[in-house]
Parts: C-alpha cells; sequence; structure tokens
C-alpha cells in the first residue's frame, strides 16, 4: 500500500495545491493531506477551518484525507506508519527550500521518511496563498486561484479591512 503525507500551511489552500493532490492522489493508494499548526505564523483561517475548507476541496478524491499536526513532519509520519511526504515544487526559489527540509527529514528520521516531489502545472506556476492573500486584501480578483466557495470566506476574513 502506497501512503504520503502532504503537509503545508494551505492557508488558503489554492488551485496550485489542488492540482498537486489531484496528481498525487493518482499516484498513491492513500494520500494524507495535514495541516501544520505552526505557532510561528499568524494565519488568515484557523487550522480547524483549513482543514474544514481542504475537505470540501477534496471531496471527490476517494483516497484523500485531510488531517492536522503540530511539532515535526517526521514525527507524524512514524506516528501514521508513512514513510514518504510529498511536497510541490513551483520555481527554483522554492527548490533549495525544500532540498534543505527535504535532506533535513531525512537525516533525523534515519532514512526511513523519503520526500517526493511533484512540479507544478505551468498555468500555477505563479500562484500562492500569500499571493491570494494579497490580491484579496485589496479586493481583487481571485476566482482563477481558489476554488469558488473559498472566496466568501476569504472576503469575509478581510470585510472588515476594506
Ligand atoms: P508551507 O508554508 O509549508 O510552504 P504551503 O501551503 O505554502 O505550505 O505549501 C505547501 C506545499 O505546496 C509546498 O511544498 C509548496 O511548495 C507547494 N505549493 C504551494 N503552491 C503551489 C503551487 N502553486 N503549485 C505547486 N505546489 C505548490
Amino acid at each position: 500500500m502506497k501512503r504520503a503525507v502532504y503537509p503545508g500551511s494551505f492557508d488558503p489552500v489554492t488551485f496550485g495545491h489542488l492540482d498537486v493532490i489531484e496528481r498525487a492522489s493518482q499516484m498513491f493508494d492513500e494520500l494524507t493531506v495535514s495541516v501544520l499548526d505552526n505557532k510561528a505564523k499568524t494565519p488568515l483561517f484557523s487550522v480547524t477551518e483549513r482543514v474544514k475548507i481542504l475537505k470540501e476541496a477534496t471531496k471527490h478524491l476517494q483516497n484523500v484525507t485531510v488531517d492536522s499536526f503540530n511539532g515535526l513532519t517526521i514525527d507524524y509520519c512514524k506516528q501514521k506508519g508513512v514513510h514518504i511526504v510529498l511536497r510541490g515544487l513551483r520555481a527554483i526559489t522554492d527548490f533549495e527550500y525544500e532540498l534543505q527540509i527535504a535532506q533535513t527529514n531525512s537525516k533525523l528520521s534515519g532514512g526511513e521518511v523519503d520526500t517526493v516531489f511533484l512540479t507544478t502545472s505551468l498555468e500555477y506556476a505563479y500562484l500562492s496563498s500569500s499571493a491570494v492573500k494579497e490580491i484579496a486584501s485589496f479586493g481583487g480578483d481571485i476566482s482563477q486561484c481558489v476554488p469558488a466557495f473559498l472566496i466568501p470566506l476569504i472576503a469575509e476574513k478581510y470585510k472588515n479591512k476594506f
């Protein structure tokens, strides 16, 4: 059984993440998308909200489950008995950062946890959660970036800021 964990902030999930999730769901028997509860960041959506949003966005994918965790990704993987971490690569700028995390995770886990990368589909290469938030904060159009059901939820967060 091929199982993988796709960890990330997903604040909020974008078509870029969803593209990676959909393609990976065809490669693995089971994929767990897991929201990292990173105390160092002040997120737009709470972990509970992000989990709910991800569940809605992936409900058509039978072998994808959504979860959350805090602490080290490798500890979470060990606890779940999963040996593969999935990450997405957009551009060369992602590469250095991702390579370092992947190598650290491999080292820390004694080689038990490996990272698999999916490169982004070109149409989503420009997309990031931070760009979505910036556009939305100025009342811009994010319909090319996130699923339709998410647009009012994001707008609500910025309602008092206009
Ligand atoms: P983190 O804060 O852990 O980087 P993100 O939610 O920003 O979490 O991203 C999670 C993963 O998804 C990362 O591997 C990131 O490179 C990847 N990713 C983000 N946006 C895209 C995109 N547009 N296309 C493909 N992969 C992406």
